[in-house]
């Protein structure tokens, strides 16, 4: 898109278009990747890049001579850091365009001077504690995210929050989180993975390390052998006293029946927004993709990894991998098929198991992911439905890729990301009461979304009873929703 293009219902004259906190000036953004967030960002009217490297330690020197403070490195005490996500600036509340111009105005263009930053994991970590921020302030990402993208640190938390809730709320309740195959870390837990391993001779693990990606270095095994003959090379002490310590695995209870479409195993991506942690407020995108492994599922060659891990970085050294075939069906695909296969019903029902899924998850370490109303996540969920067409979390992802494999794909992401922004809103053009952004549906805040009357997508004809407000697969006309939700915002702000 080029940079007068215009997004659908963005009102460009100065007049017409009360930017709130950022007031009349261009919105500047940084951005750590080259790659469709990038297009997306460069093709956004109003937008304007900040280019340079990032240093926050002028950041923070900026910012606190601009508070009248000392630069300690230290964050100011009122950054809003730990869990509040209701902390003001200098008393300033979010939304208060007079108090915002009081702060002296920023060079523009000098490192740290932005708006919104999308930025790469490491440099949060490397920054973040260091970081002050203001009110207006939007960055990617939660500062210790990983507790939810890291395999063995995802299950320890759902697992925590199962035996918290079957402990207040009966077993019963605790069937409920029946999502993930069982699951155990290694080194720490294998003598407990040992014995559980016995107790279901013949089974197939997947062996996983817990923060690679891509599908690197994962095998799986039947016989404890393969791993006892693994673990010497992994695990066994060398006599080197500086050898590194043995990097950490999940090994995971195989899903031996996946649900097959051709033959070929798939999982699902799904695209979730957690805006806020707490109060937990949570979106799911209508657009995502299955993506299938280019060999026919069998069980016979377990060490087969084209057969058995669906992520396209392995697919696509398929030997007989066909780049214009590809490996991805869209949802709105998927969503059709089964729907034509098993009826609109049961598909929903399969798809609610998503959305608690999302929701568990997230509640599993909302009390632990440090809080702060500056940050958001944008998370790919790893689904596999089995062939009950129970859906399966494997896993997530904070920094799910956003390098389009064709054109489908890229406009895909380039809407997901486009409609990312619409809901963060940092134009200030919405009301905030919106269930709807785009191809965002605001799944739950504080507790689930319902949705509006009329709002029946995926739904059998002459169904009335009140529905969740989630439409993975759904039809996504994000355009036409925009327009409208935009002119509607626009006669609500009018009065
Ligand atoms: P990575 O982060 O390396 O992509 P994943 O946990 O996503 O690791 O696993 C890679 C792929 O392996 C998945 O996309 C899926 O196809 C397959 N897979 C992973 N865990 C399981 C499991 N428990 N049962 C069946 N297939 C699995």
């Amino acid at each position: 898109m080029s940079k007068g293009t215009k997004i659908p219902g963005y009102m460009q004259g100065k007049g017409r278009n009360p930017r709130g906190i950022i007031g009349d000036r261009e919105i500047r953004y940084k951005c750590s990747l080259q790659n469709t967030i990038l297009d997306v960002l460069r093709g956004r009217p109003g937008w304007q890049e900040v280019p340079g490297q990032n240093n926050v330690q002028q950041n923070v020197q900026a910012n606190t001579k601009q508070q009248g403070q000392q630069s300690t490195g230290q964050p100011p005490s009122n950054t809003g850091k730990a869990g509040s996500g209701t902390t003001t600036t200098q008393g300033t509340t979010f939304g208060n365009k007079a108090s915002f111009q009081s702060i002296p105005p920023i060079t523009r263009n000098s490192d740290g001077d932005w708006d919104f930053y999308w930025c790469d994991r490491e440099w949060l970590h490397q920054n973040y504690d260091t970081m002050f921020l203001y009110e207006h302030q939007k960055i990617l990402h939660f500062r210790n995210h990983y507790e939810l993208t890291r395999k063995n640190l995802m299950v320890k938390n759902l697992k925590r929050l199962k035996k918290q809730t079957e402990r207040e709320q009966g077993k019963a309740e605790g069937l409920s989180f029946e999502f993930f195959p069982t699951t155990y870390e290694l080194p720490s837990e294998y003598h407990i993975f040992v014995e559980e391993f016995k107790k279901n001779p013949g089974i197939i693990w997947i062996m996983k390390p817990a923060a690679r990606a891509q599908g690197r270095g994962i095998f799986l095994f039947r016989r404890l052998k393969d791993i006892t003959d693994w673990k010497k090379g992994e695990y066994q002490p060398l006599s080197d006293p500086n050898r590194d310590a043995p990097e950490t695995y999940v090994v995971q209870r195989y899903i031996e029946n996946p649900y097959l479409i051709g033959g070929r195993k798939f999982d699902v991506r799904v695209y979730v927004l957690v805006v806020s942690y707490n109060p937990l407020k949570v979106w799911l995108y209508r657009s995502g993709f299955a993506r299938f492994s280019n060999t026919r599922f069998s069980l016979d060659s377990i060490e087969d990894t084209y057969v058995h891990l669906t992520n396209v970085a392995i697919q696509k050294n398929a030997p007989d991998y066909d780049p214009d075939k590809g490996c991805k069906w869209s949802t709105q695909q998927l969503r059709k098929y089964l729907s034509a296969k098993h009826g609109v019903d049961a598909v929903r029902k399969a798809y609610k198991g998503i959305d608690n899924i999302i929701i568990k998850s997230l509640q599993s370490v909302q009390k632990i992911i440090i809080n702060d109303k500056h940050c958001f996540e944008m998370y790919g969920y790893d689904i596999l439905f089995d062939s009950d067409l129970k859906p399966w979390l494997i896993e997530i992802n904070a920094s799910p890729s956003l390098t389009a494999s064709g054109k489908e794909d890229y406009e895909l992401k380039f809407g997901l990301l486009n409609d990312l922004l619409n809901v963060l809103d940092l134009e200030n053009r919405l009301t905030g009461k919106e269930k709807r952004i785009g191809g965002w549906d605001l799944l739950w805040e504080d507790g689930p979304i319902l949705a509006d009357d009329g709002n029946m997508e995926c739904v059998p004809n002459g169904n009335t009873t009140t529905i969740p407000n989630s439409f993975l697969g759904c039809h996504n006309d994000r355009k036409r929703q925009l327009r409208e939700l935009y002119m509607a915002a626009q006669s609500v702000k009018k009065t």
